[in-house]
């Protein structure tokens, strides 16, 4: 069974390995946010590939969640020395990606073909997409003012109240080769426990990409990346609070409505199924926290059954 997942980081790579560990022979084919992507001390950094890049590859240190195991941080004590900003934390090795990424970039190489090779090179056997090769970057809107995403994210640890969002350079940006085709010729299209906002809207912002999913013949299914009322991590719950939304599964239901046939809502909140089946879905309520390979695996199988289901 053919499978492309949308992605943003640790919700996206969490399925998407899932899935890869489900069927070894088919590994799903990811489209991924690049509205994080930043450039520090002149390095092309995309988290959101980067997450799902090493989580897949079996390096990512699980216990932080993003960036690789057994990192050392000899260069970020050398660029602070150098008064440069260091709040975003950065590896050693960690920075050989940024290297390779922003030298290829350099000589003109596009996004997509850059992260093909580099997760060639980790031995990462599913396709990895940016959703798209051009500039895109989010924008939050704060009481603060508009702050540039890494600066509401990681310097000030999405403590501010997300008032808008804006996806710079979305309206321009042309869907990465294989995008399209990846939505529309698939059998199951997922939208992976990601932050709706941050993660899964800059995705199907990208022209194109929308309407592919609505448009796809394959098997739409949404997992809900609140659980209970809470987000697993991340500032999910904080941002539909207040963009005035339903904290809830079924508040992530509504966003997804017409766009998806079956919402995956975890055993918590089974007592929503009625109001989101009454929203147009199928629903489905199993355990959705994906701990480990085994939860991730377990999941992913269940979304499977779901491609051929009637
Ligand atoms: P980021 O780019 O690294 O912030 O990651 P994503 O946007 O891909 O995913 C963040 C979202 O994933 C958060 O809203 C979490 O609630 C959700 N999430 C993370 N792990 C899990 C999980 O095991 N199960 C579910 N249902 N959601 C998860
Ligand atoms: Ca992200």
């Amino acid at each position: 069974i053919s499978v492309t997942v949308l992605a943003g980081g640790v919700g996206g790579a969490r399925l998407a390995h899932g899935f890869a560990l489900a069927q070894p022979g088919a590994a799903p084919t990811c489209v991924v946010n690049v509205g994080d992507d930043t450039v520090r001390h002149g390095l092309h950094v995309s988290p959101d590939l980067d997450t799902v890049m090493y989580t897949l590859a079996g390096l990512n240190d699980e216990e932080r969640g993003w960036g690789l195991t057994g990192e050392s941080y000899a260069v970020l004590d050398r660029l602070a020395r150098l008064g440069e900003d260091t709040w975003f934390t950065l590896g050693d090795k960690d920075l050989a990606t940024h290297v390779v990424r922003t030298a290829r970039l350099r000589e003109g190489v596009p996004l997509s073909e850059v992260t093909a090779s580099l997760a060639a090179a980790l031995g990462v056997a599913a396709r990895l997409l940016p959703v798209t090769d051009d500039p895109v970057r989010t924008l939050v809107r704060t009481p603060s003012g508009t702050l540039a995403f890494q600066e509401y994210f990681v310097r000030r640890q999405h403590a501010d109240a997300v008032l808008g969002l804006t996806f710079d350079g979305v309206d321009a940006a042309r869907p990465a080769p294989g995008v399209l085709d990846a939505v529309t010729g698939t059998d199951l299209l997922v939208v992976a426990p990601s932050n709706p906002f941050l993660s899964v809207e800059p995705v199907l912002a990208t022209p194109g990409v929308r309407d592919a999913v609505r448009s796809t013949r394959a098997r739409r299914v949404a997992v809900s990346p609140i659980v209970g009322g809470r987000a697993v991590k991340g500032p999910a719950a904080q941002i539909l609070e207040t963009l005035g939304h339903d904290v809830s599964a079924l508040g992530v239901a509504r966003l997804y409505a017409g766009l998806v046939d079956v919402m995956v809502i975890d055993d918590a909140d089974a007592a929503l199924a009625g109001p989101i089946t009454d929203l147009g879905f199928d629903v489905v309520v199993t355990d959705t926290i994906m701990g480990g390979p085994a939860g991730r695996e377990r999941l992913a199988r269940e979304l499977l059954g779901l491609a051929s289901a009637p």
